[in-house]
């Protein structure tokens, strides 16, 4: 494919490359990140590779992110993974810097990262790291245990062990391929990636136990700091969990609220198995896939006012 031979060539082309993807980094953006960088320090000798951005503690078993305190951006390439749009990206924010920025992602389109960057978007893929192991395999890079490890842990965390509806045949494909040619002992990786700690299943059984569902089948929960602070968990936590109602028959969109006091804002994840949602995400100034979308929201108004549009959108959707 001509696309992947053109990132290759402004891969070849620098020194410094900068890999940067969204902010709350889940594992296909972690998988997508710290394997491309494994890859191309594995085939191209002699660069500096930096995967940057704010990691939490229990996704460390994949890799560590680097400092670029001494990196002169106007020298370097960025690249760019499972991130549609500037203002998600983590740790970047002079993006006009970089003579060269190559965007790699799954999202649907936002906006472009500058005039003259390579941008490589498959928005119905299902993960991003699917999309670093095709580029990978296209242009036989070898591709290390560990890399290969990162990618499988991205895209079942991604289509939720395949079961997502980007999940496609290709995903099987490559998979496959990956694991013929990799030999990586995949079942080894779910420990480290689904092991959690007790309280967190309590509070899940808070959540279950505490759901509200309005007349047009939009399922919701509003998790305060007081709540998270006595089931001894942060903010984040509640997202992790938001896959697991998918297959409820009261629930067409479900949505989970969670008070974050650090940054003075309530973090939004958002899920449908039928009404198409980024949009009413992107009104409240997040966005998304069109069944899982999330938003930053400032007050428990806008919660409220965000319900009205969800169920809204979800009456219509049952009146079709
Ligand atoms: P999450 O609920 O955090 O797992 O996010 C689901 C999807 O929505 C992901 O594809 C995110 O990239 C996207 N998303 C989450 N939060 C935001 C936000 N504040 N702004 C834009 N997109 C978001």
């Amino acid at each position: 494919m001509k696309l992947f031979k053109d990132i290759l060539k402004q891969i070849k082309k620098y020194d410094n490359i900068i890999i940067a993807r969204h902010i709350g980094a889940d594992p296909d953006a972690l998988g997508s990140q710290f394997a491309l960088k494994e890859i191309i320090e594995t085939n191209f000798k002699n660069k500096n590779v930096y995967a940057i951005g704010a990691i939490a503690s229990k996704f460390r078993f994949m890799g560590s992110t680097d400092k670029t305190d001494n990196i002169d951006y106007t020298k370097a390439l960025l690249i760019v993974v499972d991130t549609p749009d500037k203002k998600r990206i983590d740790g970047i924010d002079e993006l006009e810097k970089f003579p060269m920025i190559i965007k790699i992602d799954h999202h649907p389109f936002i906006e472009r990262f500058s005039e003259n960057s390579i941008e490589y978007i498959e928005s119905d893929a299902s993960s991003a790291s699917q999309l670093i192991f095709k580029f990978a395999l296209n242009l036989k890079l070898k591709i290390t245990e560990k890399a290969a490890e990162n990618i499988y842990i991205g895209i079942v965390g991604d289509t939720d062990r395949f079961l997502h509806d980007y999940t496609s045949q290709e995903t099987f494909d490559l998979v496959n391929k990956l694991l013929k040619l990799t030999k990586i002992d995949f079942t080894r990786l779910y420990e480290p990636l689904y092991n959690r700690p007790l309280s967190e299943v309590k509070f899940q059984g808070y959540i279950y136990q505490n759901l509200k569902l309005t007349d047009n089948n939009v399922a919701y929960i509003k998790l305060t700091d007081e709540i998270l602070k006595k089931f001894d968990v942060d903010s984040a936590s509640a997202g992790n969990m938001i896959n697991d109602l998918k297959f409820v028959q009261e629930i067409l969109i479900w949505v989970f609220f969670s008070e974050d006091t650090k940054n003075d804002l309530i973090k939004a994840n958002i899920r449908s198995r039928g009404p198409i949602i980024n949009d009413i995400a992107t009104k409240y100034g997040g966005g998304g896939h069109i069944y899982a979308s999330g938003a930053r929201l400032k007050s428990w108004d806008e919660a409220e006012q965000l319900i009205k549009d969800l169920d809204e959108v979800s009456k219509n959707y049952n009146e079709e």
